[in-house]
């Protein structure tokens, strides 16, 4: 019996299975897919956006590097210069200042990277075998039981018993389903589409993305990919075949164009429906990335939200597994995520909102215009699409715990995420007399003790930060206090 079968090798699946992996919990992965790659996950169709969270929890295991080979540079021709998006609305670079992020530090991790999923799923499925995980292709789970013991999944041939199951398996999830999670949400305001295509000449569509009365049409000349947003109230119905003349009579109402598409390569249908499981766990099934979420790709959240899922379920299972974790640390998985989650979906509907093609929106998109166009407002935006805002309520007023940790430096050169390689927790001590060294030493096995000066500090004396990378505590080195973090998160 395997300690976790992960169902899903997609980004959210595989990045699980390396932070279980890397504290050695035994995983198995089952994928459904026969065989990794398609081209749905290569550039162009299969590009996304990482932001700060994501990036710094690759750095913090030593597998960003590898991924920034991956980074896509935009052609000229693809993309007027922006530095983001809010509806479609391009966020203009002269109003961005992003060094005013909150507890932002400037280092080698970039805000954002521009990649694709199968880079994504390639580094990582690399990182999981060599620490040990089992990744099964052609395995796709159509049952699961559970007892207060184990969960049993099968793919029909085979049954896979494990403590623990987690369905990463995306958006039409198996696993929510057969396990009977709730998922609520809303309904769909539009179908949206994404497509390999060529378009005839003279080629009248822009470049970028493109808001209009009704919808709005993403462009890319130099790969040929296009994206529609087409406001029918969802009424298209996904189970027919997209035929050329249907994408084009849509991106002919979206655009107002009289355009003609002559080379439909690839082409696929989806929705800005926006529902959330309503708890991430049943029992010994827990559920991760899409899976749990659904929303519209408005804004990239959908993968970073995923992301930062499996971020901190990963040590939390690991410690309830080898006995480690203290009572009820599971539980501040859905504590923690779900509200992350919620606000993603909410985040998409503004959007959504806004772009509606009625009176009603178009009056509001044209207050949000002006709001974007200011220096706070897109600041605001910025903050928010990179996950600077994200603070999980740790019972603390202290405006940095909760939230991810800068990348602090220490002025011999040393970064927090170095110290972070292994998964455990770090203990960042800025104070002279080395104060909080020997309780730190007591919990080796959960945490690394680092001091000296920070380049900068925020004027703290210590920082006690958690292996997904999260600000336990932070303040002057009080050992009391200390103590009572480290019991709450590392048990007694
Ligand atoms: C056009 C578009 C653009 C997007 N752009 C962005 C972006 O820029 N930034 C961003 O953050 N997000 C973006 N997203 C969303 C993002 O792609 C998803 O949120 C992300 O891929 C979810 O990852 P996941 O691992 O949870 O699920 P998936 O990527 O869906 O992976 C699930 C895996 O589970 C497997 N599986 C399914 N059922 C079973 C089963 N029964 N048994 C075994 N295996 C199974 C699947 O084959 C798949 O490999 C975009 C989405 C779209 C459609």
């Amino acid at each position: 019996m395997h300690d976790v079968v992960i169902v899903g090798a997609g980004p959210v699946g595989l990045l699980l299975a390396c932070e279980l992996g890397l504290r050695d919990v035994s995983v198995l992965v089952l994928e459904r897919e026969p065989e990794p790659g398609s081209p749905w996950r290569a550039a162009p169709l299969g590009m996304r956006g990482l932001f700060s969270a994501s990036l710094h929890a690759f750095a913090r295991r030593g597998v960003l590097e590898p991924l920034l080979d991956s980074a896509l540079s935009f052609h000229a021709e693809d993309r007027p210069r922006g530095a983001g998006h809010f509806a479609g609305i391009v966020l203009d670079p002269a109003n961005a200042d992003i060094d005013a992020l909150p507890f932002r530090l400037a280092g080698p991790v970039p805000d954002v990277l521009m990649t694709n999923l199968a880079a994504v799923e390639t580094v990582l499925a690399e990182r999981a075998v060599k620490l040990g995980v089992e990744i099964r292709y052609g395995a796709e789970v159509s049952s699961i039981t559970q007892d207060g013991e184990a969960a049993v999944v099968s793919d029909g041939a085979q049954e896979y018993p494990a403590r623990w199951v987690v369905g990463c398996d995306g958006g039409r999830s198996a696993v929510r389903k057969l396990a009977e999670f709730g998922f609520a949400g809303t309904g769909p305001n539009f179908t949206g589409y994404v497509m390999l295509a060529a378009v005839a000449e003279p080629v009248q569509l822009k470049p970028g993305f493109n808001l209009t009365p009704t919808g709005m049409y993403i462009q890319m000349p130099s790969t040929g990919h296009i994206g529609m947003m087409d406001f029918d109230g969802g009424a298209f119905d996904r189970t027919q075949e997209l035929t050329p003349e249907h994408l084009q009579a849509v991106l002919r109402r979206v655009s107002g164009l009289d355009v003609t598409l002559t080379d439909v390569q690839l082409a696929s249908s989806f929705t800005d429906r926006a529902m959330q499981a309503t708890t991430y766990q049943r029992g010994r099934v827990l559920l991760a990335g899409d899976a749990a979420h659904i929303m519209s790709p408005l804004g990239g959240q959908g993968l970073n939200t995923g992301l930062g899922d499996a971020v901190n379920l990963g040590w939390k299972l690991a410690a309830t597994v080898q006995g480690r974790a203290p009572e009820g640390l599971l539980d501040t998985y859905t504590g923690e995520r779900h509200p992350v989650g919620a606000w993603a979906l909410d985040w998409t509907r503004a959007q959504v909102a806004i772009m509606r093609p009625d009176p009603h929106g178009q009056a509001i998109q044209a207050v949000i215009r002006d709001l974007l166009a200011t220096r706070d407002g897109t600041n605001y935006v910025l903050q928010k699409i990179a996950g600077y805002s994200t603070k999980y309520d740790l019972g603390s007023e202290h405006p940095l715990v909760g939230r991810n940790s800068p990348d602090f430096c220490l002025e011999d050169g040393t970064r927090l995420g170095d110290l972070m390689q292994d998964g455990r927790g770090v203990v960042l001590d800025f104070s002279a007399d080395r104060h909080l060294e020997s309780p730190a030493l007591a919990w080796e096995n959960e945490l690394r003790y680092a001091a000296g000066s920070a380049v900068e500090d925020f004027g703290l004396g210590a920082v006690l930060i958690r292996p997904d990378g999260i600000v336990a505590w932070a303040g002057e080195p009080d050992r009391e206090a200390f103590d009572r973090v480290v019991r709450q998160w590392f048990g007694a």
